[in-house]
C-alpha cells in the first residue's frame, strides 16, 4: 500500500503571463488548467511532449517550485508545493531534482566536474565531508560511469554524453523520488541520445521521471505515458502505445505524421510541424486552439472550448469524441498537413 495518495498531483494548474502587443498587452495562459497525476505505488516515466511555446517547460518549472502558479493546485507526496515551510522546502529540493538541457552550459570549463558532485553532497547535507566519496561514487555508478573516469577531469576532457551522465549523477546524489528532465538529450549527437534515454529507463527502478521533449521518437522509446501539450493545454494524455501508436487528437496525429520515425537515429527524414511560439491570437481565441489548423474542425470548435473526454485509457481534449464516436482522423489530418504546408 502506498504511503501517499500520489507522488505528484497537478490539478487545474495555470500560469498566466502578460505579453506586450504593440501599445497594449494581453494575458496569455502558458499553462492553462492542466491536470495530471504520477502514482505513488510505482515509478513511471511521463513525457510532456510538445513544440516550443506549448507550455511544457513552464509546467516543469512549476513542478520544480521554480515558478509560482497563477491558480490551481500542485501537491507532491500530499504536500502543497506552493506553501512549503522552510524545512519542507529543503526536503522537497532533495526529493525533486532537475536535469538540465545543455551539459556544456551546466559545467564551467574552468572547474573540475567532480567538484559539482561534492558541492551537491555538501549543499544538501547528504554525507559528512570525509564520507562524501561514497554518495558520489554511488551516483556515478548509477549512470554507468566510474570514479576513475571522472575524478579530477575538466569538462573538455569528457564527451557530451559523459557530461550529461555526470549531470544526471549530480541530480541522483540526493536520492530523489522524481527527476524533471527538460530536453536532456537535445544537445547530444544522435548516436549518444539513445544511451542517455536508456539510462532514464534504467533509473526508473529507483525514481519516477518527467521527461520533457519535442522529440516524439525518444518519447515513444522512453515513456510509460505521454501528455501532448498544445498552447498551454494537454490535448492528449495516456499510455505511450496508444497516444503515439494510435493518436486520437488531430494535433497528435499531425505531429506523429510530421516527426515520428520508428528509429530515433533516422529522425529528420520527415518535415516537422511548427506552430508559432508566440501566437498570442490562438491563445486568446474562444473555442479550440487548434481550430485554425484542424482538418476535422466543426462549427462548435470555433466557439466552445473542447472538454477532456475519456476514450479508453486516454483523455482527449476534442469535440470529436464528446458523443462517444471514434472518428478516423489519420488520412484527413495528414492531407491537411501537406496541403497547408505545415
Ligand atoms: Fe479539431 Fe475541433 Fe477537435 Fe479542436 S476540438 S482538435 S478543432 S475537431
Amino acid at each position: 500500500m502506498a504511503e501517499h495518495s500520489a507522488l505528484l498531483k497537478v490539478e487545474d494548474l495555470s500560469r498566466v503571463f502578460t505579453v506586450r502587443r504593440g501599445l497594449s498587452s494581453v494575458r496569455q495562459a502558458a499553462v492553462d488548467h492542466v491536470n495530471l497525476t504520477l502514482p505513488a505505488d510505482r515509478n513511471e516515466i511521463l513525457t510532456l511532449a510538445g513544440e516550443s511555446g506549448s507550455g511544457k517547460t513552464t509546467l516543469a518549472r512549476m513542478i520544480l517550485g521554480m515558478q509560482q502558479p497563477s491558480s490551481g493546485r500542485l501537491h507532491f507526496k500530499d504536500r502543497d508545493v506552493t506553501r512549503l515551510s522552510g524545512s519542507e522546502r529543503a526536503w522537497f529540493r532533495k526529493q525533486v531534482q532537475p536535469v538540465f538541457q545543455d551539459p556544456f552550459a551546466t559545467f564551467s570549463p574552468l572547474k573540475r566536474v567532480d567538484s559539482y558532485l561534492y558541492e551537491t553532497v555538501a549543499n544538501y547535507h547528504v554525507a559528512p565531508r570525509r564520507q562524501a566519496d561514497e554518495p558520489v561514487a554511488r551516483a556515478l555508478e548509477a549512470v554507468g560511469l566510474s570514479f576513475r573516469e571522472v575524478r579530477g577531469r575538466y569538462p573538455n576532457e569528457l564527451s557530451g554524453g559523459q557530461l550529461q551522465r555526470v549531470s544526471i549523477a549530480r541530480a541522483l546524489i540526493t536520492d530523489p523520488a522524481l527527476l524533471i528532465a527538460d530536453e536532456p538529450v537535445s544537445m547530444l549527437d544522435a548516436s549518444l541520445r539513445m544511451s542517455v534515454v536508456n539510462l532514464f529507463r534504467e533509473l526508473k527502478s529507483r525514481q519516477s521521471v518527467v521527461y520533457i521533449t519535442h522529440d516524439l521518437a525518444t518519447a515513444y522509446y522512453a515513456s510509460d505515458r505521454v501528455a501532448v501539450m498544445l498552447r498551454g493545454w494537454i490535448v492528449e494524455l495516456g499510455p505511450v502505445e496508444e497516444v503515439l501508436g494510435a493518436p486520437k487528437h488531430p494535433y497528435t496525429q499531425l505531429l506523429k505524421a510530421s516527426v515520428l520515425e520508428p528509429d530515433p537515429r533516422q529522425q529528420g527524414a520527415a518535415e516537422r510541424v511548427t506552430l508559432s511560439a508566440f501566437d498570442t491570437e490562438s491563445f486568446a481565441r474562444t473555442g479550440c486552439r487548434f481550430a485554425d489548423r484542424c482538418a476535422m474542425v466543426m462549427d462548435r470548435c470555433r466557439t466552445i472550448e473542447p472538454p477532456d473526454v475519456p476514450v479508453g485509457d486516454v483523455a482527449v481534449k476534442c469535440h470529436l469524441y464528446v458523443d462517444g464516436e471514434q472518428p478516423q482522423l489519420q488520412a484527413a489530418a495528414t492531407t491537411r498537413s501537406s496541403s497547408s504546408g505545415a
